[in-house]
C-alpha cells in the first residue's frame, strides 16, 4: 500500500470527512498502486489509538475499521477475544460502536462472550467505517493478553476484530486448545501510550516514537504502521532490544531481538536472522521489511506467532528456545504469508512449521538434528496412537479445536502427526522437488486462504499427485 496512507491519514479522513470521501481515497490508493492483488484490495484497514494505563492494567482504545462487505448482509461479526482470558468473560468494554458515525446495536455473545455482532444493513462492495470506543482490563496473567509475571504486558488479542466472511459469517468462539484464529490479512496502523519507562515492540514497522509531557507524566507515544499481515501483536516493558538488518531477496529487513532475561541475546538474535535467510531462500523471500522477536512468559505455549512479530517463552533449555524462534519464524511462511483454517485444519500450518523447525538444521548442515527430531516425534506419536482403544484417541487431521480430548491429543495430531506427514511427503519427492513444491505453494498461495486441496496442486505441478497419500493421513486411514 502506498505510504501517504498511514495512520495519521486515516484517521484524520475518518474524523473530518465523510464516508465516501473514505471511499475515494481508496480508490485513489488502489489506482496509485496497480501492483496490488484483489485481496489487498479489499483488505480490510484498522487504525488503532489506545493508551495504556499500568497502574490500573487499562487499556482505553478508539478503533476503526475500514471494511469494504463482501456480501449483503443484516450484520457483521467481530471477534472479542479478550473476554477469553478471564473467567467471567468480561475484560472488554464496549463504550461506543458506529458505522459511518451513526450509533448502531451490537451485542456481546457466544458461550465465552468472545462474538460481537453489529447489526446494520452492509452492501456487497460498499465500503465502511466501523468505530469504536473500548477499553479492556489486561489481567495479570502470563497469556496471549495479559500482564506477565515478569513485568512484560502481552498485548494482543486485545481489538475487536472482524470475523471471516466466507458465505456466512464464521462465528466461532476462542478455544483453550492451539490457536483459534483465522484472519485475512488486513493492514493495520496503531498508535499506543504508555509511561515513558516503557519500550514498545510489535508487528510492523515503528514510524515515530516520540516522549511528551502530559497531564503531569512524561508519556511515550508509539505510531506503528503493518501492511498486509494475519494478526497485529505487541508488548510493552522494560526489555532490553538488539536489531540485525539482513538482505533477502530485493529488500533489507529489519530484525528486531527484545528480551529481559537472556545470557547470550546475540545468539538469538543471530538464530532469528538465520531461521528468515533459510527460509527465505528455501521457500521464497519474507514478505516483510521487519521482523521483532520479544521474549515473553506465556504459561501454556512455548511462544505465539503474529504478523511480522513472534512471542516467545524464556526457556532453561537453550536449544529449545532457539527451536522455538525457528518455530515461531517460520510461521510467518506458514501462518502469515499463508493463512489457513487454524480452527479446522490446524496441521496445515502447525504440522508444517513443525517440519520446518528441525528442517531447519537439515538445511544449515546439521543433518544428525533433523533425523534426531523426527525419530523423537515419530516416537511420541506412537505413544499417543497407541492409547486409541483405551482412551479414543483420533487421529484425523481436519476436525475442529474444541473436538480435541486433551492438549496432549491436538499436540500429538497436529504437530507430530503433521510434522512426520511433510517429512514423509519429503522422503516421496526428494528434497529438489519437494522444496519446489513448497515455494509454489508459497507463492500462489501468498495474502490468501490455503487448504489440503492447494497443498496437494502444488505437488502437482512438480509432476507428484501425493493427494491419496495425504488424505490417508488426514482421514487416518494410512497406517503410520
Ligand atoms: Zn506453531
Amino acid at each position: 500500500m502506498s505510504k501517504t496512507f498511514n495512520n495519521k491519514k486515516i484517521r484524520v479522513v475518518s474524523m473530518m470527512l465523510c464516508t465516501l470521501i473514505c471511499i475515494a481515497v481508496c480508490i485513489l490508493v488502489s489506482a496509485c498502486n496497480p501492483k496490488k492483488t484483489r485481496e489487498q484490495d479489499s483488505s480490510p484497514c484498522y487504525d488503532i489509538s489506545a493508551e495504556y494505563d499500568a497502574e490500573t492494567a487499562t487499556l482505553s482504545a478508539s478503533q476503526e475499521i475500514l471494511y469494504t462487505a463482501q456480501a449483503d448482509s443484516d450484520y457483521a461479526v467481530l471477534h472479542v477475544y479478550a473476554n477469553a482470558f478471564s473467567k467471567d468473560n468480561n475484560l472488554i468494554n464496549i463504550l461506543l460502536l458506529q458505522i459511518d458515525r451513526q450509533t448502531v446495536d451490537c451485542e456481546i455473545y457466544g458461550e465465552d462472550k468472545t462474538l460481537l455482532k453489529v447489526n446494520f444493513s452492509f452492501k456487497e462492495n460498499d465500503t465502511y467505517i466501523i468505530s469504536c470506543k473500548y477499553t479492556v482490563n489486561v489481567p495479570r496473567s502470563d497469556t496471549r493478553l495479559g500482564v506477565t509475571e515478569d513485568g512484560i504486558v502481552n498485548l494482543t488479542c486485545f481489538y475487536p476484530v472482524l470475523a471471516r466472511y466466507d458465505g456466512g459469517w464464521l462465528e466461532d468462539c476462542y478455544s483453550q486448545f492451539g490457536d483459534p484464529f483465522f484472519s485475512d490479512v488486513s493492514s493495520f496502523y496503531v498508535s499506543l501510550t504508555v509511561d515513558e519507562n516503557m519500550n514498545v515492540a510489535s508487528s510492523g514497522e515503528t514510524v515515530s516514537n516520540e516522549i511528551r509531557y502530559v497531564n503531569g507524566k512524561y508519556k511515550r507515544t508509539v505510531e506503528i504502521s503493518a501492511e498486509y499481515i494475519r494478526d497485529f501483536g505487541m508488548a510493552a516493558g522494560q526489555f532490553r532490544s538488539l536489531s540485525e538488518s539482513v538482505r533477502l531477496g530485493d529488500r533489507d529487513v529489519n530484525v528486531n531481538y527484545c528480551y529481559y532475561s537472556d545470557d547470550n541475546p546475540t545468539a538469538s538474535l543471530e538464530r532469528a536472522v538465520s531461521s528468515l535467510t533459510v527460509f527465505s531462500q528455501t521457500f521464497g523471500d519474507y514478505s516483510h521489511s521487519s521482523f521483532t522477536v520479544v521474549q515473553s512468559n506465556l504459561a501454556t505455549a512455548g511462544g505465539m506467532e503474529y504478523g511480522s512479530f513472534v512471542l516467545v517463552s524464556p526457556n532453561p533449555s537453550i536449544e529449545s528456545y532457539l527451536d522455538t524462534i525457528t518455530h515461531e519464524t517460520a510461521h510467518q511462511w506458514w501462518y502469515d504469508a499463508v493463512g489457513s483454517d487454524q480452527l479446522n485444519s490446524a496441521w496445515l500450518d502447525e504440522g508444517l512449521t513443525e517440519f520446518c523447525t528441525y528442517y531447519y538444521h537439515y538445511l544449515s548442515g546439521n543433518r544428525a538434528a533433523h533425523t534426531a527430531a523426527m525419530s523423537e516425534i515419530s516416537r511420541a506419536y506412537s505413544s499417543f496412537s497407541a492409547l486409541k482403544p483405551t482412551v479414543g484417541f483420533d487421529g484425523r487431521m481436519n476436525r475442529h479445536l474444541s473436538t480435541y480430548l486433551t492438549e496432549g491429543e491436538y499436540v500429538a495430531v497436529t504437530y507430530y502427526k503433521g510434522a512426520l506427514l511433510f517429512d514423509t511427503l519429503r522422503t516421496l519427492v526428494g528434497d529438489e522437488k519437494f522444496q519446489a513444491a513448497l515455494s509454489r505453494y508459497y507463492k500462489d498461495n501468498m495474502l490468501k486462504i490455503a487448504n489440503e486441496q492447494s497443498l496437494c496442486s502444488a505437488f502437482k505441478t512438480q509432476g507428484y499427485d501425493v493427494d491419496s497419500i495425504i488424505s490417508g493421513w488426514t482421514n487416518d486411514t494410512a497406517i503410520i
